[in-house]
């Protein structure tokens, strides 16, 4: 029997047999009460992963990118300035969104391979009495750095900042912290460390925000405000919902309750992590982070002088096991490999011999 195909790429993930049977079943309509139930059942879920009762759930359907850009878009004012501060791929994707918004912002574009730097933060805090809020990436998946969102987030909280935190490759897997972070909002998605389906994102915002607030938004489709009045009140979503993969959320919530919730996932998460780095040590392989500062959900690998990406990836894909490639200037030095899914300790043997045997022969 030819075996699955193993996917350690960040998103999607490998799915469980439980997620994919909630994809394939019956037809539904997404303006039957069934369908509103189901909503406020998921809502209730994700609100219930860090148990965050200051925050309400609001579900859009589109990838990742699309919570984050409606969560600018809905939050980020327009009169006021939003300081995004970036060290990665996915921190500058907030600082564009916001400028393709027309919305005043100011930039602190970092270098990707250090950590943000909490003191120029301050400094341009206490500087400029025009920002009020910071946007940042919680894992910025472009290293697998897990930032220092504790101490930015109580910079927030100390200096009266709200804050926007992309956390959609930490969502479910790393601790979250809301009031202590100030935190006006986060975006999070279905198909990362929630292991459900591609098709529906989501964010978590201030319940008093989203009540009594006005919509700052530039788009239609991307408002928040027009999804949280209805599906509060109804259960409905202003527009057609991916239906599918609004099903498959439900199962992989549930499921993420019964194996112990976030942190249970992160330890697993950091054990095959862990493993894998060491298996790569062995073969002279280095991380491309300092030990401790990436996240649990992936680790970048510096590639070994003669090995293409091209070529790693070419024989891993061989044996059905996908791995990912840097991004941006780190496109050709690097490899990433995440540890979220439905992966069993045989699927890691797998991935780890697989990967000792590439490493090996590009020695020779
Ligand atoms: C994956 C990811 C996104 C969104 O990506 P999509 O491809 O739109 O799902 C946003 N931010 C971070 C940090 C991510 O890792």
């Amino acid at each position: 029997m030819r075996h699955k195909q193993l996917l350690f790429n960040p998103g999607p993930v490998t799915l469980t047999k439980r997620v994919r049977r909630a994809l394939a079943q019956g037809d539904c309509c997404h303006r039957e009460v069934e369908f509103a139930h189901l909503t406020r059942e998921v809502l209730a879920g994700l609100e219930s992963v860090y148990g965050s009762a200051s925050h309400v759930a609001i579900m859009i359907s589109g990838s990742g990118t699309c919570a984050v850009e409606a969560m600018l878009t809905s939050l980020a004012p327009r009169s006021t300035t939003t300081l995004v501060v970036a060290n990665g791929v996915y921190g500058e994707r907030m600082a564009s969104m916001l400028e393709a918004q027309g919305k005043p912002v100011s930039r602190l574009d970092g270098d990707w391979l250090r950590g943000i730097d909490l003191q120029t933060v301050e400094n341009r805090l206490r500087q400029d009495e025009e920002i009020t809020h910071v946007a940042s990436v919680h894992h910025e998946t472009t290293t697998g750095r897990l930032n220092d969102i504790d101490g930015l987030g109580r910079l927030c909280r100390n200096l009266d900042r709200h804050l926007l935190l992309d956390a959609v490759s930490s969502f479910g897997a790393e601790e979250i912290r809301f009031a202590d972070w100030n935190l006006a909002a986060l975006a999070g998605t279905a198909n990362k460390c929630l292991h459900g389906a591609p098709g529906v994102s989501f964010v978590l915002a201030q319940r008093a925000l989203m009540d009594d607030g006005v919509s700052q938004a530039n788009s239609v489709y991307l408002d928040l405000y027009r999804y949280h009045s209805t599906q509060q009140e109804t259960g409905f979503s202003p527009f057609t919902p991916a239906v599918h993969s609004v099903f498959a959320l439900q199962a992989a919530l549930d499921e993420l309750r019964q194996s112990g919730g976030w942190a249970a996932r992160q330890s697993i998460y950091s054990a095959r992590a862990a493993e894998v780095t060491t298996n790569l040590q062995a073969s002279g392989v280095i991380t491309l982070l300092p030990e401790g500062s990436s996240s649990c959900v992936l680790t970048a690998y510096r590639l070994p002088a003669g090995l293409t990406y091209d070529h790693l990836h070419g024989q891993l894909k061989k044996e059905d096991i996908v791995i990912y490639a840097g991004q941006g200037t780190l496109g050709t030095g690097i490899f990433r490999i995440s540890c979220m899914g439905d992966i069993d300790e045989r699927d890691m043997q797998r991935l780890t011999s697989a990967l000792t045997q590439v490493m090996e022969a590009a020695k020779q």
